[in-house]
């Protein structure tokens, strides 16, 4: 396997410099089973080099597609990772010590660049893909796709009432009734005794 981001120390000059590349989404081994990554992987970096430390900055893109948790159809979208790395000679490690996050350790000769860039593309896939944000889903009753207009059966809208009973087990708008119920009853009896006094 070419490893595009496998970098020669000794090609990093002294100071700032630039690497930008595309590669194939397998030479990054970039997997998930919430998405499909669509090649090529896009990395620019700049990198501050000091001594043998390196200070890595920049962004790595790759397309992406998902499945759209409303209507299941496709969603798909460029997604965009910041990169911020630094990289120490393995040599200055503390023996014993984890390497907090965003610090990596080189050998003298290799700079490796891939596992830090391929878990900050993983981590930016959205949880909960949509394949646009006005996305209207499908009909609860019927299965129909309500971005192609209105279904048959009519429930579109949430008046199936199936569907209505449903959000009243989980929507907010049932939350707030037996909430709502419990301090009126309290209110009530509450309000008695000081009703009696009065009269
Ligand atoms: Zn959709
Ligand atoms: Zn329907």
């Amino acid at each position: 396997m070419h490893e595009p981001l496998r970098l020669q120390l000794s090609t990093l000059p002294q100071g700032s410099s630039a690497v930008d590349l595309e590669f194939a989404v397998s030479e990054l081994g970039l997997a998930s089973a919430d998405a499909e990554f669509v090649d090529p992987v896009r990395v620019a970096l700049g990198i501050q080099r000091q001594d043998d430390q390196l200070q890595v900055r920049g962004t790595a893109s790759v397309a992406i597609r998902q499945v759209c948790v409303r209507c299941l159809n496709e969603a798909a979208r460029e997604m965009t990772a910041a990169v911020s790395v630094v990289v120490r000679a393995q040599a200055r490690r503390d023996a014993g010590a984890e390497a907090p996050d965003g610090l990596i350790y080189h050998d003298g000769e290799i700079v490796d660049l891939a596992g830090e860039i391929r878990d900050a593309l993983l981590l930016e896939i959205p949880p909960a893909p949509v394949c646009r944000s006005e996305c209207r889903g499908l009909c609860p009753r019927c299965g129909a796709d309500l971005n192609a207009g209105p279904c048959e059966c009519g429930a579109a809208g949430g008046r199936d009432t199936r569907w209505a009973a449903l959000q009243a087990l989980t929507g907010p708008a049932a939350a707030k009734s037996p909430a709502r119920k419990k301090p009126a009853l309290e209110a009530r009896t509450r309000a008695k005794p000081a009703r009696k006094k009065q009269v």
